[in-house]
């Protein structure tokens, strides 16, 4: 076993899409399950706080971290498990979230397509059950594995255990940083699974015969809508969507439709209402607005970005001013998706 190497006062500034320079106490890249206890027992030696990051791609830095960053990095896909119908693909969570799909896509495995160049990691997929084009990480989904903080323990959780809801799941609820996911296991089809309702979607692929239609074709098409719209956070560094779609009761979404009969949002199987938070902020004079050199992206009004490098605590004024507008204008609140750490 390879004892890791723990680093100290370390930068995390290439280690979050936003681009904030924070620092950690500690820092170390896990590439194995014996070194991911190593720096467990570390944590309960200096007594110290945690923090799990794979890609970073999903959190907002706001201040220095006292305790141990680590950085997920294990690596191995390999078939569990195989039916007449269906794949069983296990995943360890520090490989790329694309590159898996990719792999996927390439083997004629389906379900993920839609799911193409999301940033991240596996392991991180779970924590905010990723989402893109009306599919979920939950559609395909098996099992997952993780180790309990506190215990070292090794647990397994299925999908109704891991409480997945939009972009939502136990692991941000009741189970936030109680555990490490390890890996994960997909459940892919050996037939199509289209989900092709999505306007964006069925627009790009007008031209296409759909009994002919390959995964690939699908992966390239939501792989070139994205890149037509969102920010590479390589250039302009950002977190994706920062703001959660709001889920309103339909008495809200009636006042607000008298108002504004423009509303774009969709009916969820319980009588409520998805606003499209994207609408609002645009409506609202957001899209592509500059505040101390931080913006809200010129193509996507949902997506926060932060060319200039700015602090996380700049970053959480911006917010704070975003929210108090657009609750001031509909009497919405905007819940921040990335998870703030303060
Ligand atoms: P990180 O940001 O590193 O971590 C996110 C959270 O998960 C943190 O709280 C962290 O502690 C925890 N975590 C990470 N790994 C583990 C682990 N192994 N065990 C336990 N906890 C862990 N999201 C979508 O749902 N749909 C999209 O379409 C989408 N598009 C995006 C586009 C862009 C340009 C960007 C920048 C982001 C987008 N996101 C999207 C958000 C983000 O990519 C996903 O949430 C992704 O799953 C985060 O992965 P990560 O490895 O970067 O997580
Ligand atoms: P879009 O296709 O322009 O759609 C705008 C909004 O309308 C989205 O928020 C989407 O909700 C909703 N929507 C559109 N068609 C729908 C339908 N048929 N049924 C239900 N809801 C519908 O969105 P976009 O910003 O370009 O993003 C495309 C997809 O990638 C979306 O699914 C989005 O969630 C995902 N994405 C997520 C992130 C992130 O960081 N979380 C970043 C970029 C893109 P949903 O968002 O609920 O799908």
């Amino acid at each position: 076993m390879v004892t890791p190497l723990i680093q100290e006062d370390v930068s995390l500034q290439h280690y979050n899409t936003l681009a904030v320079d924070v620092s950690t106490r500690w820092f170390v890249i896990i590439e194995t399950i014996e070194q991911l206890q190593e720096a467990l027992d570390f944590v309960k030696t200096k007594n110290c706080p945690l923090l799990v990051l794979g890609g970073g791609s999903n959190v907002v830095l706001a201040k220095d971290f006292t305790g141990l960053t680590l950085l997920i990095k294990t690596r191995d896909i390999h078939i569990e498990k195989e039916t007449d119908t269906q794949i069983f693909l296990s995943v360890a969570a520090g490989e790329n979230w694309h590159d898996t799909v990719m792999y996927c896509v390439d083997q004629g495995w389906y379900g993920l397509e839609n799911l193409a160049l999301i940033p991240g990691s596996v392991g991180a997929a779970p924590i905010q059950n990723i989402g893109a084009y009306g599919v979920e990480l939950t559609q395909c989904f098996s099992y997952l594995e993780a180790i309990d903080v506190a215990t070292g323990e090794r647990l397994s959780f299925d999908n109704q255990a891991c409480q997945f809801a939009y972009r939502d799941s136990v692991f941000k609820q009741s189970l936030k940083d109680q555990v490490i996911i390890t890996r994960v296991v997909l459940a892919l089809s050996k037939t199509p699974t289209w989900s092709l309702n999505y306007p964006a979607l069925q627009n790009a692929l007008k031209d296409y015969e759909l009994s002919a239609l390959t995964s690939q074709q699908v992966a390239q098409v939501v792989i070139a809508i994205r890149q037509s719209k969102l920010p590479d956070p390589k250039d302009i560094p950002n977190a994706g969507s920062f703001f959660k779609n709001p889920i309103v009761d339909s008495d809200c979404y009636e006042r607000l439709r008298e108002q504004y009969p423009q509303l774009v949002a969709y009916e969820q199987s319980d009588g409520c209402y998805k606003l499209a938070a994207g609408w609002l902020l645009d409506q609202a004079g957001w899209k592509g607005k500059w505040v101390n050199n931080i913006a809200m992206h010129d193509q996507q009004a949902l997506v926060l970005t932060n060319p200039h490098r700015r602090s996380g605590s700049e970053l959480l004024d911006f917010t704070d001013r975003v929210i108090s507008d657009i609750q001031q204008k509909y009497s919405i609140y905007l819940e921040v998706e990335p998870r703030i750490y303060t």
